[in-house]
């Protein structure tokens, strides 16, 4: 099973992905946390993709589609995955089609998140991460923190904002996001695979809530 996210940063992707992950039993394959993985190894390809990220640039399409290419030769995502912020740009959508056509392999669903622009910005400068790379749980200090301050709930680790969660990074993310990604909203409704959630305070319907409609959905199918 192939489930692309889209949607502009913090959106809720990565929320979404992981409940999906857990329900439908398919790995989630996140290439922000692939480029950060490789940043705290200090690998070649993390000091190269810092440069990009840091700024809330896109890490050049080359590099990203060898990575994920790479990964979903892997066994363990040889059934299918969750595509968490993969594929961003028209020429990384061609590359991934060509990928799927060879091996025969369908996309059953792109998963499109919006959310309020002033919504986004302020998600953003709450949000904070466990550190630790095995847990990657997300708080928000507002709606969600954790239990005692900077700790993880989960795993006991420290709980840290991310480098690219401030304000200037995130209105450059966001311009890149209109720019470079969303277009690809209508790249996939052409194919007749497009789902549009909303996921906002506002309206009462987060991340969790949207998650296990499509799940529903799914299991369905
Ligand atoms: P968010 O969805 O909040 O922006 P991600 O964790 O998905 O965060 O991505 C963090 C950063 O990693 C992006 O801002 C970008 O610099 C880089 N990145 C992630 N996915 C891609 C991609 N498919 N192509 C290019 N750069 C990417
Ligand atoms: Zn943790």
């Amino acid at each position: 099973m192939i489930i692309i996210m889209l949607g502009a940063p913090a959106t809720g992707k990565g929320t979404v992905a992981s409940i999906l992950s857990k329900r439908l039993n398919v790995p989630q394959l996140s290439t922000g946390d692939l480029f950060r993985k490789n940043i705290s190894e200090k690998t070649e390809l993390g000091i190269m993709a810092e440069e990009y990220i840091s700024k809330g640039n896109l890490v050049p399409d080359e590099v990203t589609i060898n990575m994920i290419i790479k990964r979903l030769n892997e066994d363990d995502t040889k059934n299918g995955a969750i595509l968490d912020g993969f594929p961003r740009t028209i020429p990384q959508a061609e590359a991934l089609d060509k990928f799927l056509a060879d091996k025969n392999i369908k996309i059953d669903m792109v998963l499109n998140l919006t959310t309020p622009e002033e919504e986004i910005i302020q998600r953003v400068v709450t949000r904070r991460v466990c550190s630790n790379p095995h847990c990657k749980t997300i708080y928000n200090t507002k709606l969600n923190p954790p239990k005692i301050e900077g700790i993880c709930d989960k795993c006991g680790s420290k709980v840290i904002t991310r480098k690219d969660d401030n304000v200037e990074a995130i209105k450059t993310r966001l311009k890149q996001y209109f720019k470079l990604t969303n277009p690809l909203v209508d790249f996939y409704d052409k194919k007749g695979v497009l789902t549009t959630e909303e996921v906002s305070e506002k309206i009462n319907r987060m991340g969790k809530d949207v998650a296990e409609d499509i799940a529903q959905k799914l299991l369905k199918k």
